[in-house]
């Protein structure tokens, strides 16, 4: 009888609740969990503040564990078999399906109707398909990665790590550019590592509080600056004086606040570009007095503005390489993590909440030694 947690419906607390094993179907798994995490998104899931979602929750959609059963064949993206005690990682969304508009003509499979995410549009009546678990219900047709490294790395970055590989691909830097990271929270730190990687010379981070921006300088930013302390024409001043009066080549929003919006575009070069991936849940408009001007922020300069929505099985994919590569996974080991049992989430989700730490993850084996 496997333990998971629950949020039973929006605004109530997390609960601990034991669900029978499931029935495995053909080539589908159960994998046991080592680590899932708490992320933002986790905490608007718990104040009903997304759309589509099937109470009562198992959150938690991005983990790693040990495949403990395996009923048929599951094969990696080389075709190899996937073996019992094997470790792996899975791409959080399943069902994608190939064979709609947006998946064959818009080519956009993270908007894809028929797309459901593990912990987040995967209700516990859908099976055990979330990570604050001892154990999650792989389905038949989801994604496996075998995960080469130690599973705190690749949590270390969470779902933070395939989104941000995703925004800085949207965002085409180019080697020597210049790369504004607006926000410190996970996304904005794993940003500030993948835009390095893809050849950013200069990496500029507005964020707060402070102990983030020092994990931002870890990641390897060039520069930091506090938004709590700056005013608005502060931190353009402060951009400009660091691109010869320009502004940045790439600007990515991390930050989950409508304002960084315009102002993404007012900190970006003419003819460059911005990546909009800090709007997951809705935050609602941009408030009046700082809405953008059409001619002066947006046609004027020529500006490329793009969306980010969500991440495909290529960037899981590249990431689970990434932290496997001892050089390339040094970003992510200086990463402060935090862990928590499944008793503990709601402890959890209030420490995310609240900003007072960097990452925080489920870990149920702690659980089992209490
Ligand atoms: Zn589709
Ligand atoms: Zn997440």
């Amino acid at each position: 009888m496997p333990l998971v947690a629950v949020i039973p419906e929006p605004n109530a607390r997390v609960e601990l609740r034991e669900v029978s094993a499931p029935e495995l179907e053909p080539n589908s798994a159960l994998l046991q969990v080592e680590l899932s995490e708490v992320c933002g998104t986790d905490v608007y899931l718990q104040q009903g503040r997304l759309q589509g979602v099937p109470y009562p929750l198992v959150p938690g959609h991005v983990s790693v564990g040990l495949l403990s059963k395996i009923r048929g064949q599951l094969h990696d993206v080389q075709g190899n078999a996937f073996r019992e005690g094997d470790q792996v990682t899975f791409l959080d969304v399943h069902r994608t399906c190939n064979a709609c508009w947006h998946c064959l003509v818009a080519k956009a499979s993270t908007r894809c109707p028929q797309r459901k995410v593990y912990g987040i549009t995967y209700g516990l009546d859908d099976g055990l398909c979330g990570g604050w678990a001892e154990e999650i219900y792989l389905k038949p047709g989801v994604r496996c990665i075998s995960l080469n490294a130690e599973p705190e790395l690749f949590m270390a970055g969470g779902c933070a790590l395939p989104t941000a590989l995703h925004a800085v691909e949207r965002g085409e830097i180019n080697i020597g550019d210049t790369v504004l990271v607006l926000g410190s929270g996970p996304v904005g730190l794993n940003a500030v590592i993948m835009a390095q990687l893809r050849g950013a010379l200069q990496v500029l981070c507005i964020g707060a509080p402070e102990h983030r921006l020092q994990s931002a300088l870890s990641a390897g930013a060039t520069h930091v600056l506090n938004i709590e302390t700056t005013s608005e024409n502060e931190r353009l001043e402060w951009v400009w004086q660091l691109t010869q009066s320009r502004g940045a080549d790439v600007t990515i929003e991390a930050t989950g606040a409508p304002i960084a919006v315009v102002q993404a575009m007012r900190f970006t070069r003419d003819a460059g570009r911005v990546v909009i991936v800090g709007q997951y849940t809705d935050h609602g408009p941009v408030p009046p007095e700082a809405a953008f001007n059409p001619h002066l922020d947006l046609n004027k300069k020529h500006l490329d503005v793009r969306g980010c929505w969500g991440s495909d099985f290529s960037h899981f994919y590249r990431g689970a390489q990434l932290v496997a590569d001892p050089i390339r996974a040094r970003s992510w080991s200086k990463m402060k993590l935090d862990r928590y049992d499944l008793a503990h989430a709601n402890e959890a989700l209030a420490a995310v909440a609240s900003g007072k730490v960097l990452k925080a993850l489920i870990d149920p084996r702690l659980s089992k030694e209490v």
